[in-house]
């Protein structure tokens, strides 16, 4: 066997004094690390440092360190660059990973912060009084008519001409993790929170299970480029259909999901046979243009009756011009995803260097359609690494009117970030279909999390809203004067429309 040049970058400690012996890490495992002879043995070159081991050890012996090992320092070859190499050199393959970018890019939500309202402008208590959070998803009238009400009021006219919206009661959906490359037990916990929560989830690009059936009313069902799962009956489940044409992590390029992931449950949902690779092409094969756009988007609506139809996009260079074509083309949302979002498999090269941030996409589409004149004709989803309620009052304050969580779910959900979800042995049964792993998510207790997780960012933006002295989320959308920055340059300044911190 040839000699591997890269050493196991993790070291798995145990304390024999302490150990049981009760072998519960090597069941644990989903990577397979621990051999079993009287006492647990590691392997650590197998280790991912998901720590699953560590949490369930019943003596709390085990700890996963760093491998210290040093390398001679080199500014310019980062000791992830040398090894990349030797992989490469090795293996002959492009490097594959998952989940989001994780290289040390400005990080633009930590250099914004918000306004608060003292002395002569008050704030609100929201413990004491309402505070709105219902948002609307799609595309809002250019006008409305009233009429009266006969008691001396007016209500809106019968004909008013309201377009067709998602009703959310919070600011914040699940991002689209399509079931394949997440356990059906995910897909369960994320429907039923939703539900719960009064807010979407979305299928990915997967299709969507039987069982997800009786939660349809919360689900954005997609229309990714393969195709998979895509029929009249789908189309007409979903509160609303979303094309996907691109992904923060991974824009230009299309979706492999090996065939060892395509179970019978799998593969039924998908439409496609069992054990066979599911490869979503780079682009739709009948999109190269916005008329060809307009052409699906208009087919998706009549197939379904007229839902809302949504556009997924990466975020890259030139966002504005193509978000003012999406919209012009007649799609109800656009869900912007920026280069630090989540997926289950994607070369490391384009997961880390292609893409923009999503905080920049979202100022510069939002003041692109206000400059058109088209802003009200359709909403926009913000997402990629929304990590926290702070980061969700800053993009919609930058003009998003929801924002999607991927990455956040699934730590809900048990995920440790170990960036290994495409070896689909995720050992907290996330990103696998191995039924002896997917068996540690119950539903019920992962839509406990979830709900947990966003009734928290719930009160927390309440508590944002009324320091900003406002009541309703709608009023913070674009409010760009109630954020300021520390240490952005200039240049980015004027593109968030924010100004620095002191002015
Ligand atoms: S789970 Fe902990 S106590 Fe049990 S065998 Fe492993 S290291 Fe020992
Ligand atoms: S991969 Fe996870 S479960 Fe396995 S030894 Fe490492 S930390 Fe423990
Ligand atoms: S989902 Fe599982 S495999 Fe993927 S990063 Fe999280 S813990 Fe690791």
């Amino acid at each position: 066997m040839q000699q591997t040049f890269v050493q196991p970058e993790f070291r798995v400690k145990i304390d024999y004094d302490k150990c049981h012996k009760c072998g519960r890490c090597v069941q644990q495992c989903g990577w397979g690390v621990y051999d079993f002879n009287e006492r647990p043995i590691p392997h650590d070159e197998k280790c991912r440092a998901c720590h699953r081991c560590v949490t369930f050890c019943p003596a709390h012996c085990i700890t996963i360190e760093k491998n210290t090992l040093a390398f001679r320092d080199n500014d310019n070859w980062s000791t992830d660059a040398r090894k990349a190499v030797w992989k490469q050199s090795e293996t002959g393959g492009v490097l594959l990973t998952s989940m989001g970018n994780p290289k040390p890019y400005e990080r633009i939500f930590d250099k914004l912060v918000l306004d608060a309202c003292q002395v002569t402008n008050p704030s609100i208590d929201p413990l004491r009084e309402p505070m709105e959070l219902r948002t609307y998803l799609g595309r809002k009238s250019d006008s409305v008519s009233a009429e009266p009400d006969g008691r001396g009021g007016y209500k809106l006219a019968s004909s008013a001409g309201l377009e067709r919206n998602v009703k959310l009661d919070v600011p914040i959906i699940f991002a689209p993790m399509s079931y394949g490359s997440v356990s059906l037990n995910v897909h369960r916990s994320l429907a039923l929170a939703a539900q719960r929560c009064g807010i979407l989830m979305n299928t990915g690009e997967g299709g969507l299970h039987e069982d997800l059936y009786p939660y349809q009313d919360n689900v954005i069902v997609q229309v990714a480029s393969g195709r998979f799962g895509v029929s009249p009956e789908y189309l007409q489940r979903g509160a609303a259909i979303e094309i996907k044409i691109g992904q923060g992590a991974k824009p230009g390029i299309g979706g492999h999901l090996p065939g060892e992931k395509i179970d019978r449950e799998v593969s039924a949902t998908r439409m496609i046979p069992q054990g066979s690779d599911a490869i979503s092409p780079a682009p739709h094969h009948d999109i190269y243009s916005i008329e060809d756009l307009r052409q699906l988007i208009y087919a998706l609506k009549e197939a379904s009756g007229y839902k809302p139809v949504g556009v997924k996009i990466a975020a890259v260079h030139n966002v504005a011009a193509i978000a003012s074509g999406i919209v012009r083309a007649g799609a109800d949302y656009i869900y912007l995803d920026g280069f630090r979002g989540g997926t289950g498999a994607a070369p490391a090269v384009i997961r880390d260097h292609i893409g923009i941030p999503v905080a920049i996409a979202v100022a510069a589409v939002d003041q692109r359609l206000r400059d058109e004149g088209i802003r009200n004709q359709a909403s926009i989803i913000a997402a990629g690494s929304i990590r926290s309620s702070a980061d969700a009052a800053k993009a919609i304050a930058l003009g998003a009117d929801v924002v999607a969580i991927g990455t956040a779910s699934l730590l809900a959900l048990g995920c440790h970030l170990c960036q290994s979800c495409h070896t689909g042995k995720c050992s907290w049964g996330i990103t696998t279909q191995k039924p002896e792993l997917t068996r540690r998510i119950d539903p019920e207790w992962g839509a406990d999390r979830l709900t947990n997780l966003i009734h928290a960012w719930s009160h927390e933006l309440q508590e944002i809203l009324g320091a900003l002295g406002v009541n309703a989320v709608e009023s913070l959308r674009g409010s760009r004067e109630r954020l300021r920055s520390i240490g952005l340059d200039e240049q980015t300044c004027r593109i968030l429309g924010v100004k620095p911190a002191g002015l």
